[in-house]
């Protein structure tokens, strides 16, 4: 499995990410928040930032289940959903991320046919994978 490589804009995003919390990194000097991190602000052009905590939730803006060819590890799993989340908080930011049926679950436990566009889902991190995730979000 791929781990994610990060750097030092990024780096913050993943010490959270590790405790649970979806921070977004945000503009001290206009509050705007962006992603993916970057030293500095596209709109004031500031280069203060803070890491805002958000509600981790989103929507299923858009998702592709992969199919073979894959990598080896990847082909053994499928199939599996990747989904494009658009932030609740912060809806012009969309992240990429596997859906699963609950935290740390496996990459095929939520079957594609279950997944809809617009679905509300929750932010998770997988300990193993060391990877961000996406849940369903049940009300
Ligand atoms: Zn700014």
């Amino acid at each position: 499995m791929l781990s994610p490589v990060t750097d030092a804009d990024g780096a913050p995003f993943w010490r959270y990410a590790a405790q649970g919390e979806l921070r977004v990194q945000t503009c001290a000097g206009c509050e705007t928040p962006r992603f993916p991190p970057r030293p500095c602000c596209p709109h004031c052009h500031s280069f203060e930032s803070i890491w805002r905590r958000t509600s981790g939730l989103g929507r299923i803006w858009s998702y592709v289940v992969p199919h073979p060819p894959l990598l080896p590890d990847y082909a053994a799993l499928t199939p599996y959903t990747v989904a494009v989340v658009e932030l609740a908080d912060a809806p012009h930011i969309r992240l990429v991320g596997n859906l699963v049926a609950a935290p740390g679950a496996p990459l095929d436990s939520l079957a594609p046919g279950r997944v809809r566009i617009g679905a509300r889902v929750r932010f998770a991190y997988d300990e193993g994978s060391g990877l961000a995730q996406w849940v369903p979000e049940r009300s």
